[in-house]
């Protein structure tokens, strides 16, 4: 046991912070949680939990209108915000009380406050100063927004879930995957919707198919989408309502206009300078493969080293983390080439691999197999919703480097699948599998016939 007052101070009690702290007290080290806002972090509190509820909202009103072409007329559908957003509030506090007693029972001290590090071995909460062996960063990000004359007037993905009520008319500005689910589930709560994104295509790092199959589907479902375009100024009216200047001169009037234009790293402020944590331009924590900064006490991971930004890669590194430093050291180091991930937007969006433009890029050859149909259910849903499934093999080896979706449940589905292609799975595989009929999933091994 060390001479401090604790062996592990974790400063952040969201996804990240709070598998490290419990896996580590599980195993007898003594833990302190600092945490200055909610217990559970982004995930938790104003990231995916609320959001994919959010989803399923949007989701209920586009499924009821489809249900008429099955003959379920459920006239007079209408939304309540109030309700969706207070009943959300009641689950999220649920979790609030859930995740505190799952740091309580493993042992762990919690602290309610800001916590700032004042030495390699010393942090300050609440005007006192407590010393551990080791330090763990994990305090996340914190949503950026550029600087535009009458930005104050925009909101983010923190403000967005507890509006006082629904925005008829909405501009979201961005175009990663946030920006893209936002304006899904706007749209399909039926608030006249607006996507603004200064580059010629979102969500950039995805597969170019993939990226072109969704611009149209999302564009399907009546969102307006201006690429290569950008805010110039915001001003509020005196009834409440916005006029959105935009670079190419048009003014839009909406209710809310929502900046999801990305996350910085949440560490002005925290003591890192001074202790010597050397972090990049962006603000994030540089850490070696095990997570340890310049300054050997000093730890971090999940969004702060801005790797990858998705709740199970920050538990994923919290787990490695505690093996290394209290276990057999024997763990695997999280796997960053192969992450499955989904879009919630409408419809989903599942990945997993390589896209085709990194496959050409590394390998001499590669077969792609493209599927692009309709899915049973729009037959005689009245949708002209389209289903894109995509796999990209080695040709030399056979495998499958890289499987994409863009279909309802594509997040569910790539779930399985990412088992299969990560223990190395070839397309003679997926081939000799035997489809679920009938299914939208079972297109994948049933796709023979090569596209390119
Ligand atoms: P966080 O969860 O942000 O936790 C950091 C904690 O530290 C916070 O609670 C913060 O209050 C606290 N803190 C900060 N500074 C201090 C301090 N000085 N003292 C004490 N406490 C401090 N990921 C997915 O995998 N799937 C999704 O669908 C998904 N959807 C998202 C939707 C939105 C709108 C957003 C914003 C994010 C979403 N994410 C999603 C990303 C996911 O939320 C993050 O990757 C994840 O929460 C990162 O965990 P973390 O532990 O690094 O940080």
């Amino acid at each position: 046991m060390s001479g401090y007052d604790y062996d592990l101070f974790v400063i952040g009690a969201g996804s990240g912070g709070v598998r490290a702290a419990r896996m580590a007290a599980a195993k007898g080290v003594r833990v302190a949680v600092a945490e200055d806002l909610h217990l559970g972090g982004t995930c938790v509190n104003v990231g995916c939990v609320p959001k994919k509820l959010y989803v399923y909202a949007s989701e209920y009103m586009q499924e009821i209108e489809e249900g008429r072409g099955f003959g379920v007329n459920a006239d007079s559908v209408s939304f309540d915000w109030a309700t969706l957003r207070d009943n959300k509030k009641h689950e999220i506090a649920r979790l609030n009380g859930i995740y505190g007693k799952l740091l309580d029972n493993s042992g762990c001290t919690r602290i309610n406050g800001r916590a700032t590090v004042t030495g390699p071995n010393s942090v300050s909460v609440n005007g006192e100063t407590i010393t551990a062996e080791r330090i763990l960063v994990a305090v996340g990000g914190w949503p950026f927004v550029p600087d535009i004359p009458g930005k104050e007037h925009a909101i983010t993905s923190n403000e967005v879930f507890d509006l006082d009520s629904f925005p008829q008319r909405v501009m979201v500005v961005g175009g990663g995957y946030i920006a893209i689910e936002f304006a899904g589930i706007f749209a399909g709560l039926q608030a006249q919707t607006e996507l603004v994104y200064r580059g010629d295509l979102f969500l950039r790092g995805f597969d170019q198919e993939v990226r072109e199959f969704t611009a149209t589907e999302v564009a399907r479902k009546g969102i307006k989408l201006s690429f290569n375009t950008d805010v110039a100024s915001i001003e509020k009216r005196s009834d409440g309502a916005l006029d959105v200047t935009l670079s190419n001169g048009e003014v839009r009037v909406v209710d809310q206009i929502l900046y999801a234009t990305g996350r910085v790293p949440k560490t002005a402020n925290l003591g890192l300078e001074s202790a010597g944590v050397a972090m990049n331009s962006k603000g994030a924590i540089e850490v070696n493969d095990h997570f340890q900064s310049s300054v050997p006490s000093i730890y971090a991971l999940g969004d702060v080293i801005d790797r990858v930004q998705l709740t199970p890669v920050a538990l994923a590194e919290a787990m490695s983390l505690v093996d290394h430093l209290y276990g057999s050291g024997e763990g695997e180091l999280p796997n960053y080439e192969l992450i499955p991930t989904a879009v919630f937007c409408q419809p989903n969006i599942g990945t997993l691999g390589l896209t085709e433009e990194q496959a050409r890029e590394r390998f001499d050859s590669v077969d792609i197999y493209v599927s692009d149909f309709r899915a049973m259910r729009h037959t005689i849903s009245g949708s002209e919703e389209r289903t894109l499934m995509k796999l990209i093999v080695e040709s030399a080896t056979d495998k499958i480097v890289g499987i994409h979706m863009v279909g309802a449940d594509a997040g569910e589905i790539l779930q399985g699948l990412a088992v299969a292609v990560i223990a190395g799975a070839t397309k003679r595989d997926f081939d000799r599998t035997i489809g679920i009929h009938p299914t939208a999933a079972e297109e994948f091994v049933t796709m023979r016939q090569k596209t390119r």
